[in-house]
């Protein structure tokens, strides 16, 4: 990239500029290889190409350059020695999963995790006899408790959703560690930008592009980044199963990771005003945001992040229903479960990304009928308080 080794760089740098191949063409943005296939010189270079005694390209399943680029962008933000890029979020975890475990093995995951993370483990790893136990994500007697002989990954996922819990990630690998288990981190909410798993000892970390990444609700993908021969069967999984990122979302994440630093400053920034506000209306019963004071893990946040992201939960008075019409009745934010965009969204997580999980569950993860979790985007911070004042007046 530069006169040093791509490490040395920061990540504002790293984001604009890392893994970009130039082709004899000198294009200056990075060029998109929408094709399906590789074409080789003669016989004898696809035979090499196949054999892997040469490398390039062959199938864009497993080898195109623009989703390189992507992979390799990423895992210098990361930190992280590989990374693999997958279709979806969803696909980063199934492939971690099929990568490293069999048929009797357990893993130990945070109960207050992405809905259909839940789903996964429960309805369809399950039937390949792999376990699991979810646990209090910030108890870690409970963790380590949990342990089994039989136990290979540790699943965090911090802030949590919708809770914005913090999880001590170095005392989680310490745990996972001690008991020969490997920690993966979901960090799909900080990205990055605000923190850096691998330094505080994550062996994996996860990520679902389709949120901060993009950054401007376009596409879906996902990625996995780690040690480059732990990653190994990653890439073999997703090579022969075929769960790969299309080139052309790669090269939408990879204008998205330009401008990566400066939307997460913004995006924490507004968050702070609006949950700092909101704290302060009478109809809203509690504010979950890891950048306020009263937030239970405040301390351990500021340690182990650069800064507290855009997602903010919060209780109102009156249930389901008042829940309901505070979102029937916002004008700026839109209404819908995806969130890390440039556009604020709103959602009721009991009934949408969180309506599979049972009753019992949902109480033990503190998710009630009252809450509504909010992804605050790059508007100004103003008008969407304004927006918010309105919609209460209406509960
Ligand atoms: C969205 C999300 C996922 C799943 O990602 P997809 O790209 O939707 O498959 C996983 N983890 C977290 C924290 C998420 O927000």
């Amino acid at each position: 990239m530069g006169d040093k080794p791509d490490q040395e760089y920061a990540i504002e740098t790293l984001s604009v500029r890392a893994g970009q191949v130039r082709t004899h063409e000198g294009e200056q943005s990075e060029p998109l290889f929408l094709t399906s296939s590789f074409t080789f010189k003669n016989a004898a270079q696809a035979a090499a190409r196949f054999k892997g005694d040469e490398p390039g390209n062959i199938y864009s399943r497993f080898t195109n350059p623009t989703v390189r680029t992507f992979e390799q962008r990423l895992a210098l933000l990361e930190g992280g020695e590989r990374c693999v890029a997958t279709g979806s979020g969803m696909a980063a975890i199934l492939t971690t999963c099929m990568a490293l475990l069999k048929s009797g093995d357990h893993v130990v995951c945070s109960q207050s995790v992405f809905g259909t993370t839940v789903t996964l483990f429960q309805q369809w790893l399950s039937k390949f006899g792999v376990q699991h136990t979810f646990v209090p994500l910030t108890d870690y007697a409970a963790w380590e408790q949990a342990i089994r002989p039989e136990t290979k990954l540790l699943f965090v996922e911090t802030p949590s959703n919708p809770l914005t819990e913090i999880a001590d990630i170095a005392r989680l690998s310490e745990i996972a560690h001690r008991h020969d288990c490997l920690s993966v981190v979901d960090n799909c909410f900080l990205t990055p930008a605000l923190q850096l798993p691998f330094k505080f000892g994550a062996d994996i970390v996860i990520h679902s592009a389709t949120k901060y990444l993009d950054g401007q609700g376009r596409c879906v993908g996902g990625a996995i980044i780690g040690g480059d021969k732990l990653l190994e069967p990653m890439f073999g999984f997703v090579r022969t199963a075929g769960p790969s990122l299309s080139p052309f979302n790669a090269w939408v994440f990879l204008k998205g990771l330009e401008t990566l630093g400066l939307r997460m400053e913004a995006h924490s920034a507004r968050a702070l005003a609006v949950a700092d506000w909101l704290q302060q209306q009478p109809k809203v019963k509690r504010v979950y945001y890891p950048g306020l004071p009263s937030h239970p893990q405040h301390e351990l946040a500021k340690r182990q992040q650069k800064g507290y992201g855009g997602i903010i939960s919060f209780e109102v008075e009156g249930g389901q229903p008042a829940a309901w019409k505070l979102i029937d009745g916002v004008r700026i934010f839109s209404i819908t479960a995806n969130l890390g965009d440039a556009k604020s969204t709103i959602t009721h997580p009991a009934t949408t990304t969180h309506w599979r999980i049972t009753p019992e569950e949902r109480a033990r993860a503190g998710i009630t009928d009252g809450l509504i979790r909010i992804s605050v985007g790059l508007e100004n911070a103003e008008d969407l308080k304004r927006d918010l004042q309105q919609a209460l007046k209406s509960i």
